[in-house]
């Protein structure tokens, strides 16, 4: 590395890794990552050190000289983000903020601690203790795995009493039988089922600054499909003024909570003109995206400044945008770039089902144009 050129040290290689890396590079910060993996994305942009998170080995190469470590996905273990932060090295977000973020009671309790509408939950280890508090929720329920849960993996919907004995299995074994698993028994939790209007999320980063050192985005709207997100919209469709100040004290609250500088995502339920709180990514989120585009200052840029500890930039959007995910495979990428007023972002993945491998995002001057220009890329990618 290059004498006097900033350094942060960021866990994890993914995609994330890689438009941090990119953002990082534009402010003259150059990134170093850790990553198990031979074929992390983000060696494209920065020096990899390839190491296990559970034992490494090289632990004192990845932060020397780093003036921040930060983690771009949330499976990091909390011991380790703990350790780094024992050896005297500035770590953001905190060690308590990566701890919460695993556990799905964890961030459910501190909700309710602070005020913040969760759908009703209860936490249970044994078969007994789920079918008592599916019963004292009410039917449906989600059942989901306190830790390890992503796209939609590790969870399960409880219909009807004779759910319960295949989710429990699904989530105890990944297989479904006839007959109850126990124990040792992977600790669950059990929440109502939302019938929510639609899926949002809040943005906000956190600075060095203290509680009012933040900027938070306009809320985007998210569409799944097989539980991974497929379609981001930001500013949401018809977003009110009151539904962008009640997401934004969400996200105040939590952030004030735990001390949090940084890139926050909360995922929320629309519930009429509620929201109710479902989980918190402690990172830079896919649902960010389309502020590379579409926001005065991206989700990377502010995430890095705030690590940092410097200025956060302007959050607001410009104009209406769009983010579609490609997943699994797409077309050609000069196809792709041949969309009118697309932009493209591609991760330098190998295709493979399931994987999310880059995305487009679409900018528009208003909402009808947004919806105008997004038509015209799902048609693209989809023919
Ligand atoms: P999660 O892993 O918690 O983000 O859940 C994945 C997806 O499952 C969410 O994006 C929702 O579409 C759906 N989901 C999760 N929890 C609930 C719930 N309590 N009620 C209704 N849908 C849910």
């Amino acid at each position: 590395m290059s004498a006097g050129v900033p350094v942060l040290a960021i866990l994890g290689g993914g995609q994330l890794g890689r438009m941090l890396g990119l953002a990082a590079a534009r402010l003259g910060v150059r990134c170093r990552f850790m990553d198990p993996a031979d074929n992390a994305v983000a060696g494209h942009v920065g020096e990899i050190i390839r190491d296990s998170f559970e034992a490494p080995a090289r632990l004192d190469e990845f932060v020397r000289g780093a003036s921040a470590v930060t983690y771009e996905f949330e499976n990091v273990p909390a011991a380790l983000a703990e350790r780094i932060a024992a050896m005297g090295v500035r770590i953001h977000p905190c060690p308590l903020a990566l701890r919460t973020a695993q556990d799905r009671l964890l961030e459910k309790q501190l909700f309710r601690r602070l005020g913040i509408g969760t759908p009703d939950f209860e936490a249970v280890d044994t078969f007994e203790a789920m079918r008592a508090a599916v019963e004292r929720i009410g039917l449906p329920c989600v059942v989901k795995t306190r830790r390890y849960g992503y796209d939609g993996k590790g969870q399960a919907v409880v219909r009807e009493p004779g759910d319960l004995i295949p989710a429990w299995n699904l989530l105890q074994k990944g297989v479904p039988g006839a007959h109850v698993i126990e124990p040792p028994a992977v600790p669950l939790i059990v929440e109502g089922f939302v019938p929510f209007d639609r899926e949002l999320s809040v943005l906000a980063a956190g600075g060095a600054g203290g509680a009012a050192d933040e900027r938070v985005y306009p809320l985007t709207e998210n569409r799944h499909e097989g539980g991974i997100l497929r379609i981001s919209r930001g500013p949401a469709p018809g977003l009110s003024p009151a539904l962008q100040a009640e997401g934004e004290a969400i996200a105040r609250r939590v952030g004030e909570a735990l001390g949090y500088v940084g890139l926050l995502a909360v995922e929320l339920f629309q519930v009429g003109e509620r929201l109710l709180a479902n989980e918190i990514a402690p990172r830079v989120h896919n649902s960010g995206h389309w502020t590379m585009d579409g926001a005065v200052t991206c989700q990377f840029e502010n995430h890095v400044r705030a690590v940092m500890g410097w200025p956060l930039g302007d959050a607001s959007a410009r104009g209406c945008s769009a983010m579609v995910n490609l997943i699994g495979s797409h077309p050609p990428a000069e196809r792709l770039a041949a969309i009118p007023g697309v932009h493209l972002h591609l991760y330098g993945k190998q295709p493979r089902p399931g994987r999310k491998l880059g995305h487009l995002n679409v900018v528009g001057d208003s909402q009808q144009e947004r919806e105008a220009r997004l038509e015209v890329v799902l048609k693209a990618i989809s023919g």
